[in-house]
């Protein structure tokens, strides 16, 4: 056996060596009443000490669920470190969910608190009569922006809990495999399911991200993440970033693009991580306002494809280095990065541009695979394509509360994306399975119709579906968002796609929309698009 400390990887010894070791690095959070707020990681550990104390004095015990509805800020950081850290479990709450849907949550998850921010006042008032087992609500805000009267009955204010305990609380010791937080997914299929953390899957995840190789996080970083905290908790930079020394700045409810600009720029933020629909609004506010970035440099975009249209806007017209990342709820998410390697950087600037617009490498602790129908292993060539499997410590074993029944295939999670791998290891996601067209019994990806579409200068958005064809079963429909005061023809878009993808491959027909419906973590609901264009008759060439 070897002779080492047995020390159990815990959450709280994140908070706790960001303030011991960087207790001076800075945390600015612009809060929902609307002013800055900044302290240091030494303050943000003291504070969750007492919300430690405070979650004690409520009754919370270990194993219990604490839910939050909340913004990226300073107090849900201190949630994420109290609740965690003392052994209960921290269930954040996506507020873009269906009110229907954020009650059924709660009452699966069984959570006894609830924290959440003044903005959803509102939305938690409609659904407290549905949340039988809540035993005490508090509003993430200071005594002086309390509400007059609520419907909710004895609504706890935060910053008075927080004041009325002290911060004299040593962290518990326990099994490193004991539940900590719990993210539940979307649910575009049926009601969401839960991905519940440990404390362990959690410390590995951060230290992997924050690897060169992944998001590069290192103490020279100030790091925005506009990914929210309720989005498979930030993709983990509330940990990652702690471990690092980086400062870190929190966006609370302002994620337009204006907000997110001057707040880029007032705290020389270095680098960010979020979806692409959030960069569509911060790169047209800076192209419309001719803005440059005077800090900015890196960049992480996952969540959905990134079109390499934005990518190519945000390298050469913003110098923002992208780092293209792929992962899902059910892995913590975080599974692959795309950073060029050695090999790489001697190839030609488009060879290059076409690596980096794959999702990736995978870093160490997932290990991937791509198989046919028939569960049989692919070979890594870059062209054939397969259903992607994933295994590692920071990927479900099932999900909470058994629901799904066995989930894993031969110790193998399927994730239900359709990929190929290259032989640098490299994979690049073609589509989600249930979104792949299937024409005359092949498949067609859509996730390249789109890409192809949105890299004409007059389209703003795209998304394909599959249409249903009598002859072929399923056609590609493209559904097109112009940007604003620009016009092109769906000739001109159909047009476009000459020479640049298979002729079998150009949808049948495009359709103009003023917006595309998008789901609670900012991805295109192709389920809507599917059902609202499903009698579109294509025409019949
Ligand atoms: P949900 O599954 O609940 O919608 P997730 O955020 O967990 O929410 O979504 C995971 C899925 O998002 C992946 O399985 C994949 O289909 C898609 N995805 C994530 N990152 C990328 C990416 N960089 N490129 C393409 N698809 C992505």
């Amino acid at each position: 056996m070897g002779q080492m400390m047995n020390q159990p990887l815990l959450i709280s010894s994140i908070v706790e060596f960001a303030s011991r070791h960087n207790g001076g690095s800075e945390i600015v959070s612009r809060r929902v009443e609307g002013d800055m707020h900044r302290y240091t990681f030494r303050e943000c550990h003291q504070r969750s000490r007492r919300l430690a104390n405070a979650l004690q004095g409520l009754g919370v015990k270990m194993g219990d669920r604490v839910a939050t509805l909340a913004w990226n800020g300073y107090r849900h950081l201190e949630a994420y470190y109290a609740v965690s850290g003392s052994g209960a479990v921290l269930h954040t709450i996506n507020p873009r969910l269906h009110p229907e849907q954020v009650a059924y949550i709660i009452n699966h998850a069984e959570d006894q608190l609830l924290f959440f921010d003044l903005t959803f006042l509102p939305a938690i008032e409609a659904v407290a009569a549905h949340c039988k087992m809540i035993k005490g609500y508090v509003l993430m805000t200071d005594r002086a922006h309390m509400p007059a009267d609520s419907k909710i009955p004895d609504l706890m204010c935060y910053e008075d809990l927080i004041n009325s305990h002290s911060d004299d609380y040593t962290w518990p010791q326990f099994d490193e495999n004991s539940a900590a937080t719990l993210c539940y997914t979307s649910g575009t299929t049926g009601n969401p399911k839960g991905a519940l953390y440990s404390h362990r899957s959690t410390v590995l995840h951060a230290y992997a991200s924050a690897l060169p190789n992944a998001l590069n996080v290192t103490s020279h970083d100030t790091v925005l993440p506009v990914v929210p905290m309720f989005h498979v908790n930030a993709w983990g930079l509330p940990y990652s970033v702690p471990l690092t020394g980086a400062r870190m700045v929190f966006p609370g409810p302002a994620l337009d693009g204006k907000s997110l600009y001057e707040l880029f720029e007032s705290e020389g933020v270095t680098m960010s991580a979020g979806v692409p629909t959030v960069w569509l609004g911060l790169i047209n506010y800076a192209l419309q306002n001719k803005l440059k970035f005077s800090t900015f440099r890196r960049t992480v975009i996952g969540g959905s494809a990134c079109p390499p249209a934005m990518m190519n806007t945000l390298i050469d017209e913003f110098g923002v280095e992208v780092v293209h990342a792929w992962g899902m709820t059910e892995m913590s998410p975080l599974g692959t990065a795309c950073v060029l390697s050695s090999k790489h950087k001697a190839m030609p600037q488009d060879e290059q541009r076409k690596i980096l617009q794959k999702q990736g490498h995978a870093i160490f602790g997932v290990d991937m695979k791509i198989v046919d129908d028939d569960g049989k292993e692919l070979p890594w060539d870059g062209v054939g394509y397969g259903h992607l499997l994933v295994k590692g410590p920071w990927i479900i074993s099932s999900y909470f509360k058994g629901e799904g029944g066995d989930v894993l295939q031969d110790g193998w999670f399927p994730t239900g994306d359709v990929a190929t791998i290259d032989s640098d290891g490299y994979m690049q996601i073609t589509d989600r399975s249930k979104d792949v067209i299937k024409s005359g019994g092949e498949w067609i990806g859509t996730i390249d119709l789109e890409n192809i579409a949105m890299a004409h200068p007059a389209v703003m958005q795209a998304a394909c579906i599959g249409i249903y064809h009598p002859k072929w079963d399923e056609r590609p429909l493209l559904i097109v968002v112009r940007r604003p005061g620009q016009e092109v023809s769906r000739e001109e878009l159909l047009a476009f796609y000459e020479g640049k993808i298979a002729k079998w491959w150009t949808p049948d027909d495009v359709v103009f929309a003023d917006a595309l419906p998008l789901g609670a973590t900012g991805k295109v609901q192709k389920n809507k698009l599917r059902d609202h264009y499903k009698d579109h008759k294509l025409p019949t060439a």
